[in-house]
């Protein structure tokens, strides 16, 4: 990773800029002793550390907003931090620059079921939105691996994604209305709390922008009703060709699924030896199938998930025949981080976007790099989106 060269004069002002900021907002909200900065030192791709030149942790959107304006004209760089779950150094501090935490801003606003929307602060976590609203039958779609720990901030920042994605879109798709702290410290509001708000889609620039445009100090997040239905199939294949080639004959056939995730033998028994989810040990290949919607749709649609798949050449096929079996068949895959964690002292997390079509010449590449270079690699991943 290219880090850019620090400003030495910004650090050689550290003392004096920890003292101003102590005046702009509560002292207690400005961290500058190392081993506090410690806990703020990497993301999720922790192979980098950095200690930031200091941490604020601002209680409201004013104290961001001063925070922002002082450090614009005092040529300061503030980086933002959700939960700081990111895997691609989004979050990593540099030495001349605040690390703006937003911790503290843990609070749902507003649950309005009549425009099914939640308003949330940045540093509400994902699991935390559905958990909200799962009483009357709503959820939040999007579903990073990390939802229960990473923000809908940084959600909004990275445009996550995750298994529902493929059927239900991104955060960019479930957001209605946000509102941010510019760099200059300006507060705006954009979007609301229905779809398609007028004008220039500013929101749209600011999703996925990775903290580089403002700070996210506010969300509003679009619910849906929880299917009637939602039924999985757990597809063993015995090479990963044919079950590249699978996912593609699935959407080629129409179907959009809830999920379609995809993992292969390594994969697969690491998270079995972590969840005994009931995976084929012996596949080499096994593709996580989600179908949901009204009853009806939903026995018709395995059904025909099922024949696409014999076809391809699935050598087993298990339907859940419970809400308690389609959990554990998740429970595996959402399991896949920690558990490969445990078949290797250490490892690398590469993500990468696939056309569906590649798929197979994908997984055949990635078999022939890993034997050339003696390294073992564990494919899981969002199949149906690529
Ligand atoms: C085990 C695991 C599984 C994961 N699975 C997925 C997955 O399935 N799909 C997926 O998309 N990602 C996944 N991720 C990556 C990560 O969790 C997401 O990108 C998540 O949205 C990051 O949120 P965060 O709160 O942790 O943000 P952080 O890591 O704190 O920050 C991420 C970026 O957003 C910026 N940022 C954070 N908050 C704000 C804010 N309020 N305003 C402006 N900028 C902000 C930061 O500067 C940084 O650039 C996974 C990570 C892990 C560790």
């Amino acid at each position: 990773m290219h880090m850019p060269e620090p400003d030495n004069d910004v650090i050689e002002r550290r003392d004096e800029i920890c003292a101003t900021l102590r005046t702009i907002i509560p002292a207690d909200c400005v961290i500058d002793s190392i081993e506090s900065m410690r806990a703020f030192d990497s993301d999720g791709l922790s192979a980098y550390r950095q200690l930031p030149l200091a941490v604020v942790l601002p209680e409201t959107v004013d104290q961001i907003a001063d925070v922002m304006k002082w450090c614009h004209q005092n040529g300061v760089k503030v980086v933002p931090r959700g939960a700081g779950t990111s895997l691609s150094g989004g979050a990593l501090p540099l030495a001349d620059a605040v690390l703006l935490g937003l911790g503290k801003f843990n609070k749902i606003l507003d649950i309005d079921y009549d425009n099914r929307c939640v308003v949330a602060q940045p540093g509400v976590t994902n699991l935390s939105i559905t958990n909200a609203v799962e009483d009357h039958g709503f959820y939040y779609a999007p579903d990073p691996s990390s939802q229960i720990a990473c923000s809908v901030g940084g959600n909004v920042a990275e445009n996550s994604g995750g298994v529902h994605c493929l059927k239900y879109g991104l955060t960019t798709n479930n957001l209605l209305g946000i509102e941010i702290v510019t760099i200059e410290g300006e507060i705006l509001r954009l979007g609301g709390k229905h779809l398609d708000a007028g004008d220039y889609d500013l929101m749209g620039i600011m999703t996925g922008s990775e903290g580089l445009l403002g700070i996210v100090s506010e969300v509003t997040l679009r619910i849906l009703q929880k299917p009637a239905t939602r039924r999985a199939l757990l597809v063993g294949f015995e090479d990963t060709t044919s079950a590249g080639k699978a996912v593609g004959d699935v959407i080629g056939a129409g179907i959009i699924p809830a999920g379609m995730e995809m993992m292969d033998g390594l994969a697969i028994n690491a998270a079995e030896d972590f969840a005994n989810a009931g995976y084929p040990r012996s596949a080499a290949a096994l593709i996580i199938v989600e179908l949901d919607g009204p009853e009806v749709e939903v026995d018709t649609l395995i059904d025909r998930v099922e024949v696409i798949m014999k076809n391809a050449g699935a050598s087993s096929i298990k339907v859940s025949q419970s809400e308690e079996e389609r959990t554990l068949f998740w429970a595996g895959r959402k399991s896949a981080f920690p558990a490969v964690g445990r078949i290797s002292p250490d490892y690398m997390c590469m993500d990468g976007t696939i056309p569906r079509r590649r798929l197979p010449d994908m997984m055949i590449r990635m078999a022939s790099l890993s034997q050339k270079y003696g390294l073992r690699v564990a494919n899981v991943f969002h199949a149906g989106d690529g």
